[in-house]
């Protein structure tokens, strides 16, 4: 692998447009994208972002290394932390799962450096997963480029480059408590708006 390629770790696909934008074009990355996310439950819903993912790559030509699926892994190691909210020890050991497999990744296939997509969320804190990310980087000697991709208005950006792709836009983090979790805020928001719109979660 070159010194100017990436190994980007790829939450779903509106998130990667804008972020793969800015490797490419800030950093001069030849960006590779890596979809590992175990998290993500159920099955049909890894399946129908998966499915985003490889359009985003075909349209932007960008290229993917495969990543496996793991729910019963990622099960075991939150089952401790089912009944935090979201943004709490689930998803600081959910964040640092990928994580810790992507520069393990980029290790195995020679890249210098790694990233995530996950900062681009503004349900998401920068600062928390550029340190678990810099944490990673050293058990495995590789680098990680600590960027916070929802500055400059990136998230907006992405929801922009996601209509004009046609993506599948999520209206839930991922796993299975982060579902219930927005159902019932849903449920609570419905109950008291009698005229709604359904929105996308990012
Ligand atoms: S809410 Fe999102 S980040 Fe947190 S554990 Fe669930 S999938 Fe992972």
């Amino acid at each position: 692998m070159d010194d100017k390629s990436i190994l980007l770790h790829v939450c779903c696909a509106p998130d990667a447009t804008h972020s793969v934008k800015v490797l490419r074009e800030q950093y001069k990355f030849n960006v590779y994208m890596y979809f590992h996310n175990p998290n993500i439950h159920p099955k049909e819903e890894y399946l129908k972002r998966y499915d985003s993912f490889l359009k985003l790559s075909k349209a932007w030509n960008i290229p993917i290394i495969e990543a496996p699926y793991n729910p019963e892994e990622w099960f075991k190691i939150t089952e401790l932390y089912k009944n935090e909210p979201e943004g709490g020890a689930r998803c600081y050991i959910c964040y640092k799962n990928n994580l810790f497999h992507t520069a393990r990744k980029a290790k195995e296939l020679g890249f210098s450096y790694f990233s995530t997509t996950l900062t681009i969320s503004p349900h998401k804190n920068a600062k928390i997963i550029n340190g678990i990310g810099n944490d990673v980087a050293k058990l495995f000697g590789v680098t990680y480029i600590a960027e916070n991709f929802k500055k400059n208005d990136g998230f907006k950006k992405s929801i922009e480059y996601s209509k004009e792709l046609g993506l599948y836009r999520q209206n839930y983090c991922g796993c299975i408590y982060s579902k219930i979790e927005a159902e019932n805020k849903r449920k609570i928001k419905y109950a008291n708006v009698s005229n709604h719109n359904h929105s996308d979660y990012r």
